[in-house]
């Protein structure tokens, strides 16, 4: 009997397949207490698991580096950091001696401590890692008792893989001539299975909740990971129906490969600087490939997220010269620091207990409040200017002071630089981000000393409505069509104009292509996406009027309601190829 399951949709695609259950779900754990005698023996049988395990996860994050590049092996690494925690070790052999538990139970009782203070954070990201740490001891425990995790392997035929959890070390021995698609218990969007299946380009739905338990190997299932649906045992008629969408999906694909070389142009000729949001070096190669002019929006805090300490000057230097080198011969807007909110590094004290981390010391606040920090990042980047083309800009800009302060500082760095006779590029533009509605307000005050604006919407619709972005709660109320919305980025892009800067949009609205003709309606110059959805907006670039598209943005600015605005926006037909 078909059902259907639904979860978050996590890396778009249909993905047709039958069942691999990589895991056999939740682990049953043995619970019992040993004689007093046995605490040594019991003691030399954790520390061998621990051992084999350390090796095994080495080994993997090794693999990982090879296959998944840096990004995603630093995951592996971070498994490897709570796995050599002395505090976990101490724990659990106290928990054998101290309190004679059998040691799978002593691993688990530790972990679990571990896991409840991870589940109860507020913050998505450090639910999210709770994960890691149930991964983690799960695979002590599997080597305890003998049972290892089925491998990606043996896989012989076209497959979903479905598992509690995804390992980025799973993906090691992962064949991307048979996976289809994941469709995986836990994780969020920023889960790791989410990023890793993007990267990777595999549809994949993630949240599913109990997958693993209503499925069994070699089972018929369709992952529709841009809907967040599983099809389990599907109908033959349903299996036909996706199998000609996923044929005209894959069609649409070849056809937008030919767009890669042409010009991101309007009918009538206005030229769209059409770039892409990338997070680290690894993805920067995959940009070119989908035919983007260079980096819209590189977000460097990922270089400091997953990890213990700060980055060196020096490795962040060899991190923004890889990317800028690169793009050549296009350019790489680097946005300084963006901590805070969401994104909270382990080194940094205080933010976790913020009581609205969204309004808190967050982004070029942060940087202000840090100037070591800020000014290492900045001789950085400088540093880094003459390996390619390089812009900066600085995130969460809400009044012209703090804007001048960021500048105070870089221009400061690069007198500096130049005395000690580092190179650096002539002149490396400055932009502001506009994503807090003050910054939109103002932004004919800004434009005017800031080289160019990057609107992002993501924070401007979160602050503007007062929508917690990453709450599920209020997520229905989350509207870019918004006419406040709008009004704001029209405010902003004639500000640039009146001072003759140019105007971006790096925020996800800017990556929808059904709002392309409007966003150019309303005057911008550049659109920085999501990478693999190039092709498409260049598409519509391509087949928008520009004089259409400003009555067009004219009309749809003349309409109070969001969903009447967004029926007009519907009525726009473009022959796109
Ligand atoms: C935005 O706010 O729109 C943006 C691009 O920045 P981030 O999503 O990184 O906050
Ligand atoms: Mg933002």
């Amino acid at each position: 009997m078909t059902t259907m399951a639904n979860g978050v949709a996590a890396s778009p695609g249909i993905g047709i397949g039958n069942v691999f259950l990589l895991d056999e779900g939740d682990l049953i754990v043995p619970r019992h207490y040993i004689p007093r005698e046995g605490v040594k023996r019991e003691v030399a049988r954790f520390r061998k698991a621990l051992d084999k395990t350390k090796r095994e996860m080495a080994k993997d994050t090794a693999g990982m580096l090879k296959i998944l590049g840096k990004t995603h092996a630093r995951l592996g690494e971070a498994y490897l950091m709570i796995i050599e925690d002395p505090l976990l070790t101490s724990d659990v052999e106290r928990q054998i001696s101290k309190e004679l538990l059998n040691a799978e139970l002593a691993v688990q009782t530790c972990l679990e401590k571990v896991s409840h203070t991870f589940e109860n954070m507020n913050d998505e990201y450090f639910r999210e890692r709770k994960n890691d740490i149930v991964e983690v001891g799960g695979r002590i425990i599997r080597q305890l008792l003998g049972k290892t995790k089925r491998s990606l392997s043996e896989m012989k035929e076209e497959s979903i893989v479905v598992a509690h959890n995804l390992l980025p070390s799973d993906t090691v021995a992962l064949r991307s001539d048979l996976v289809k698609g994941f469709a995986i218990d836990v994780g969020g969007k920023t889960s790791h299975t989410a990023l890793l299946a993007q990267s990777l380009e595999i549809p994949a739905v993630v949240g599913l909740r109990n997958i693993t338990s209503r499925v069994q190997n070699g089972q018929p299932v369709i992952v529709d990971g841009s809907k967040g649906d599983v099809l389990i045992d599907p109908p033959p008629q349903a299996l036909v129906n996706y199998r000609r969408e996923r044929e005209i999906l894959v069609r649409e694909s070849k056809d937008l490969v030919k767009l890669r070389d042409l010009p991101a142009q309007t009918l009538d000729g206005k030229r769209i600087e059409l770039s892409a949001n990338v997070e680290s070096a690894d993805d920067a190669k995959a940009v070119l490939a989908h035919g983007s002019e260079g980096i819209g929006l590189f977000r460097t805090e990922y270089l400091y997220l997953n990890r213990s300490t700060l980055p060196t000057e020096d490795e962040q230097f060899e991190h923004y010269s890889r990317v800028a080198k690169q793009m050549l011969p296009y350019t790489t807007v680097f946005r300084t620091l963006d901590i805070g909110g969401d994104k909270l590094a382990a080194f940094v004290d205080g933010l976790a207990e913020e009581r609205n981390p969204f309004l808190g010391l967050r982004a070029l606040r942060f940087s202000l409040r840090n100037p070591e920090i800020f000014r290492a990042q900045l001789r950085a980047l400088l540093r880094a200017s003459v390996k390619g083309k390089m812009r900066i800009m600085f995130p969460m800009v809400s009044g012209i002071e703090e804007f001048r302060s960021g500048k105070a500082i870089l221009d400061d760095e690069f007198q500096k630089l130049s005395r000690e006779g580092v190179p650096i590029a002539k002149k490396v533009e400055l932009g502001a981000m506009i994503e807090v509605p003050s910054a939109a307000v103002i932004a004919d005050v800004i434009a005017k000393e800031a080289d160019f604006l990057s609107i992002g919407t993501n924070d401007l619709i979160q602050y503007t409505l007062a929508i917690d972005r990453v709450n599920e709660n209020v997520t229905h109320l989350y509207e870019p069509m918004h006419l406040a919305i709008l009004r704001l980025v029209k405010m902003t892009a004639d500000a640039g104009h009146q001072h003759g800067k140019w105007v971006g949009m790096c925020g996800d609205m800017a990556s929808d292509l059904k709002l392309t003709p409007l966003l150019l309606g309303l005057g911008l110059d550049e659109l920085s996406v999501v990478p693999s959805f190039v092709p498409k907006v260049k598409q519509a670039i391509r087949a928008t009027n520009l004089a259409d598209a400003r009555a067009l943005a004219e009309e749809i600015l003349s309409i109070p309601e969001a969903s009447k605005a967004q029926d007009r926006l519907n009525r726009v037909k473009l022959s796109l190829i």
